[in-house]
């Protein structure tokens, strides 16, 4: 196959990863995130165990393997917010504007942003607990819920500080190509720190260049090519974009760009599905213990149904209350993605039966899950409950089941 077919089939393979990955696993990016978060709370606070945190120590460590080994492919081809940063890039370009011209000096300082960010993350929000980007502060959380196909839930969540975020790094994106990626995202300085080690690198010898810079200025992340035989940066995402571009094929990856990220897709599906497998066995092996306090419960006796706004959509739960007391919950649907749901499942529900009350503490790095059975379950009984991730009034939807 001769150079640039190889590059045109690369362009089709990234697009195509892309948009199953939009569609299979859009939060593969928060998961991995929040497996570090989890992985270094557990360690600050002491209570880290290998065995129950397997599953984000799979997803955060391989990631960071396939990083250290092939470079940036999760941000080229696997990560959703990337792949929106393209699509809004390419209507800036198909509406013929040519977007906002930063100097490379500048672009070099803003991209220390990213860093600053995932200092202040690490530093301000998972050691001193100075906010929780669970949240609705999070522009990644509201995205997670606009970009489940199929379903279009209200734009008050755009009214939020997360909502707000979002609508910043849509217009920034409009404006600069991949402009979260560069300048914003703490997942990517984590990449980025990692993958200056990579194996897999872009090489284009200066001295067949010319004056050409065709390749600078098509880079998706504003890399100087020009001052490169090797792109050791660390923004580099693996798009490809600088060798399709290059008319004398100088611009060439090191192995086969095809091959190398086929293999990383599949290894990240692969690892995602391993931890999932993990937490559901770590899941079904822990014991749930509810003892239900007393015979004379505020609740009436019966069995009733009710719904609640998850990460995606709705959580329908069935309620069994018994001697004025909550002795069963079964969740009938939801819509989260089940990494998070079955997180947040078994250790909601029990602590609702356990204390009696739709107020328990959420999951961490559930929350939204975590949300949607509380409310479900107030909403099965009639009893207020204010979910801050959902439109709806718990109170006076569902059945009368409080006394
Ligand atoms: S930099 Fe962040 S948002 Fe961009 S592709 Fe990588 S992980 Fe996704
Ligand atoms: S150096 Fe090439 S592969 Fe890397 S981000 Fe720039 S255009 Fe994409
Ligand atoms: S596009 Fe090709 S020829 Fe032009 S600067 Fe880049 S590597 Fe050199």
């Amino acid at each position: 196959m001769d150079n640039k077919k190889k590059t045109g089939s690369v362009r089709v393979w990234r697009r195509i990863i892309q948009v199953i990955s939009f569609l299979a696993l859009p939060g593969l990016f928060t998961s991995i995130f929040y497996a570090m978060k989890e992985i270094y709370s557990g360690i600050l606070a002491g209570t880290f165990s290998l065995s129950a945190m397997f599953p984000q120590l799979l997803l955060f460590l391989g990631s960071m393997i396939i990083t250290i080994l092939t470079g940036r492919f999760f941000c080229g081809f696997l990560c959703s917010f990337g792949a929106m940063g393209d699509f809004l890039w390419y209507l800036t370009k198909k509406t013929g504007k040519k977007g906002l011209k930063v100097s490379e000096k500048v672009d070099g300082w803003l991209k220390n942003l990213k860093y600053v960010i995932l200092m202040f993350i690490i530093l301000g929000i998972w050691t001193f607990h100075l906010g929780n980007l669970d949240s609705m502060t999070g522009p990644w959380a509201v995205f997670g819920m606009y970009s489940k196909i199929g379903s279009l839930p209200s734009v008050r969540y755009l009214f939020t500080t997360g909502g707000l975020l979002l609508l910043l790094i849509i217009a920034g994106s409009f404006l600069i190509e991949r402009f979260f990626c560069r300048y914003l995202c703490p997942l990517g300085a984590v990449f980025a720190i990692l993958s200056r080690f990579r194996l897999f690198r872009i090489k284009k010898e200066r001295s067949k260049c010319g004056s050409c810079r065709l390749c600078t200025s098509k880079c998706s992340m504003g890399i100087p090519l020009y001052q490169y035989d090797t792109v050791t940066s660390g923004e580099c995402i693996d798009c490809f974009e600088c060798t399709s571009v290059c008319p004398r094929h100088n611009a060439r990856a090191n192995g086969a760009p095809v091959a190398v990220s086929a293999v990383s897709a599949a290894a990240m599906f692969g690892l995602v599905y391993a931890g999932n497998t993990q937490a559901q066995m770590v899941s079904s092996q822990t014991p749930v213990t509810v003892q239900v306090q007393s015979n004379t419960g505020n609740y009436i006796d019966g069995t009733y149904t009710g719904t609640g706004q998850g990460f995606r959509g709705e959580t329908k739960t069935s309620v069994t209350v018994k001697n004025g007391n909550i002795t069963d919950i079964t969740v009938l649907s939801y819509e989260d993605d089940k990494p998070y749901f079955s997180k947040a499942v078994e250790k909601v529900t029990a602590e609702i039966i356990n204390s009696q009350s739709t107020e328990v503490d959420a999951v961490s790095g559930a929350t939204f899950s975590s949300n949607g059975i509380m409310e479900s379950v107030a909403n099965a009984l009639n009893v207020s409950y204010n979910n801050p991730n959902s439109t709806l009034k718990s109170e006076g939807r569902g059945h009368h089941g409080k006394k």
